[in-house]
């Protein structure tokens, strides 16, 4: 499909392994009642894991806040691995996918990719680059199988 080459080409293209979709599709399914949150490595730009970390956020249906001390843990433990940071992801349990305006003025780590995850869309996980305030999209390309 053309049009669809065309798009691909000029968007940035971010490649996750479907185990970790899975894995954060079932994070989110298990609270489905508050936002989860957590980060996810990569070695030389390949995704490795992720790892959870609790949301302590005072209303956490509507927001999210990184426990310090679990961050501290997994940063450590990426560091130990050789892994860097390689996106940032949260998940909006009432949609939309879009980043909220809160999401924008608290990002922290704008290296980072940011992936937003909702189970209320046919595209349940939107990836985004936060830059100056602006949110642009990022294609997700999708790889392994069903089930590894
Ligand atoms: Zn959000």
């Amino acid at each position: 499909m053309p049009g669809l080459r065309r798009l691909k080409s000029i968007m940035c293209v971010a490649t996750l392994p479907r185990t970790i979709l899975e894995q954060l599709l079932q994070t989110a399914r298990d609270q489905p009642e508050k936002e989860v949150c957590g980060l996810i490595s990569a070695r030389d730009g390949t995704v490795m894991r992720c790892y959870p970390v609790p949301n302590i956020h005072a209303r956490p249906q509507r927001a999210f806040e990184m426990a310090p001390h679990r961050l501290i843990d997994a940063f450590r433990d990426m560091r130990e691995r050789r892994e860097q940071l390689w996106g940032i992801y949260h998940s909006h349990p009432g949609g939309p996918t879009t980043p909220s305006a809160r999401d924008l003025d608290e990002c922290g780590y704008p290296e980072a990719l940011q992936l937003i995850i909702t189970l209320h869309d046919d595209q349940p996980v939107h990836a985004w680059r936060f830059h100056k305030g602006k949110a642009t999209p990022v294609s997700l390309e999708v790889v392994g199988s069903h089930g590894l």
